[in-house]
């Protein structure tokens, strides 16, 4: 089972001295502030639990989403409750439909559980084709929407998550992956969870809040949707979190002016690398409202990505549904003149 997340993990790995926009990370780390916080419980790290951290963490995101604190558990990351969600809702008499391309956690949660795992297709401009999801398992127990989708970074409409809500199987799950949603300045899904008990939204301080190495996760999700997520170990795994990474995550997500700040230099780094493809007639999806885009080079994506890498860029990979499309994540301004230069090297058409 170690192997089972490697592609992902491969794509985070350091490659000596190379740019790193390959994991869809943030360039940079916890807001300052936020760090403070951190730093302060390091040295309170004698204590389980210092000063009501968890509850202190529930209350802020309560206050910012606007939705019950008893509606918030936090986890180290958002994989573990991904996973959760699958083996609690699915089974081989259950499956899970995603679309495709998507981030692809759950397709080896479900092939593990047995689980039929249906791929539908993006729709022409890269939505999630929610109607065409129920259509192809109107008896699934889990239903997946990434949004912003990974590795394409485009938005499911509001209104069509509500559509999937309203219309799957009482007793299945929609799962909505918010890990992105920070990064785009739109609506949320959040307030479903709060409404309803088939809807769980999953949030992760590892993209915008620069904490991928720290582990900070959120769901949003009715106390009755997490009972059955929780059976295995009676939900120690949220229990004990570093307190570190709880007290920065609870001042980060009070941020409201940095995270649009950070957002803004994302955008228009994002605009440089995605503009200087496009000059030079490269196909780019276009929608992204995350920290990534895809670029097709007609032309199979491993060795663009290979040879890019030469250049001391480390780029994303390619999903099979499309073998010559790359991920590319955005990184700073200055990272991504690094891969505009790299591109320059090596493009021709
Ligand atoms: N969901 C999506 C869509 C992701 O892209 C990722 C990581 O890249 C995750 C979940 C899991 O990340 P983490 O466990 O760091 O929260």
């Amino acid at each position: 089972l170690r192997v089972t997340g490697a592609a992902a993990q491969q794509a985070a790995k350091p490659v000596e001295g190379a740019v790193r926009i390959g994991a869809n990370e943030c360039w940079t780390g916890p807001f300052p502030v936020a760090a403070e916080a951190a730093y302060k419980l390091v040295n309170e790290g004698n204590r389980y639990e210092p000063d009501n951290e968890h509850q202190k963490l529930f209350a802020a995101v309560s206050a910012v989403e606007g939705i019950p604190a008893d509606h918030v558990t936090a986890w180290p990351g958002s994989s573990d409750p991904l996973s959760r969600v699958a083996v609690a809702y699915a089974s081989p008499t259950r499956g899970i439909v995603t679309a495709n391309p998507t981030y692809e956690a759950i397709w080896r949660t479900g092939d593990w559980l047995g689980a039929k795992v249906t791929k539908v297709p993006l729709t022409s401009d890269y939505r999630h084709d929610v109607k065409a999801m129920l259509a192809a398992d109107p008896n699934a127990g889990v239903y997946y929407i990434c949004s912003p989708n990974n590795p394409t970074g485009t938005v499911t409409p509001l209104a069509d998550i509500e559509w999937l809500a309203n219309n799957k199987p009482k007793d299945s799950i929609l799962v909505v992956d918010e890990a992105y949603i920070h990064w785009y300045d739109g609506p949320n899904a959040a307030k479903l969870a709060a409404s309803r008990d088939d809807v769980l939204i999953l949030r992760t301080f590892s993209k915008l809040f620069g904490m991928a190495g720290m582990r900070l996760g959120l769901t949003f999700a009715s106390p009755t949707l997490m009972e059955k997520m929780m059976r295995y170990d009676g939900g120690q795994v949220t229990a004990m979190l570093p307190m570190t990474a709880v007290a920065c995550g609870t001042v980060s997500v009070a941020q409201a002016d940095l995270i649009k700040a950070r957002r803004a230099e994302m955008v228009a780094a994002r605009a440089k690398a995605m503009d200087h493809l496009k000059a030079k007639g490269l196909k780019v999806i276009p929608g992204s409202e995350a920290n990534m885009f895809m670029v097709d080079w007609g032309k199979p994506a491993k060795e663009m990505q290979a040879a890019i890498l030469a250049e001391k860029v480390q780029i994303g990979r390619n999903w099979p549904i499309w073998p010559n499309v790359s991920r590319v994540s955005v990184g700073s301004m200055a990272e991504m003149e690094a891969f505009n230069a790299a591109v320059d090297k090596v493009w021709k058409a």
